[in-house]
């Protein structure tokens, strides 16, 4: 990574992988806007966050667990963590998402995110974890295979990226994702998009005059 203090939140990367100028208007402009997706969603965690450590049998479910990377600079928490075994044989995190299971990777991006910092924390291999999604009530298995790790790690290096740029990028062209985002109003996507269009067309005239 580019800069040694710069930390990115876990939760970012999600920010990142939705849009990256989304994350560049929370985590570079700072603004933040609360829609009922969002309020949702923190009240959500807030419930999971308040339940306290307990033992099942051969397992024991830790509660909002702080993970950190030093090699990838990354922090955060992770919802649910599942250890199986005395001493532990399995780890398996889980998070919780309000909505239902996406076929984007945007929240198998940060589960994946959690279990390479609790693999480097504790030096094991996490094979796989689970994503819960409230409004279905049900439980997604996601496997860290290669592919995901991959995809994982570009968003972790493309947000570093763009954080040590300082500079936010144009809107996305998916209109569907601006609809569904809790920035809108902030963003103003249509405006910047004719503005991005129309420096485009004056640099190309720029460039041709030369
Ligand atoms: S409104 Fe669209 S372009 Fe703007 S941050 Fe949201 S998704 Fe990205």
């Amino acid at each position: 990574m580019s800069d040694d203090t710069q930390t990115i939140m876990l939760s970012a990367l999600q920010h990142y992988a939705y849009c990256p100028r989304q994350f560049a208007l929370i985590h570079i402009e700072q603004v933040w806007a609360e829609n009922y997706f969002t309020a949702h969603g923190n009240l959500l965690h807030e419930r999971v966050d308040s339940c306290e450590p307990e033992q099942r049998g051969n397992v024991r479910f830790e509660r909002s667990v702080a993970v950190k990377s030093q090699q990838l600079q990354l922090t955060g928490k992770l919802d649910l963590l599942e250890i199986e075994g005395k001493p532990a044989t399995k780890y398996f995190p889980v998070e919780y998402k309000r909505g239902k299971p996406k076929t984007e990777d945007w929240d198998k991006i940060q589960l994946c995110a959690q279990a390479l910092c609790l693999e480097e924390m504790r030096e094991i291999n996490i094979e796989e974890g689970a994503l819960w999604y409230w409004q279905v009530r049900k439980r997604e298995p996601v496997l860290f295979d290669e592919t995901l790790r991959g995809v994982t790690l570009a968003a972790i290096k493309g947000a570093h990226d763009l954080l040590s740029t300082g500079v936010t990028p144009p809107p996305t062209d998916n209109k569907k994702r601006c609809r569904a985002c809790s920035l809108f109003d902030l963003c103003e996507p249509d405006t910047f998009r004719r503005d991005y269009s129309q420096q485009y067309v004056e640099k190309m005239f720029l460039e041709l005059d030369n």
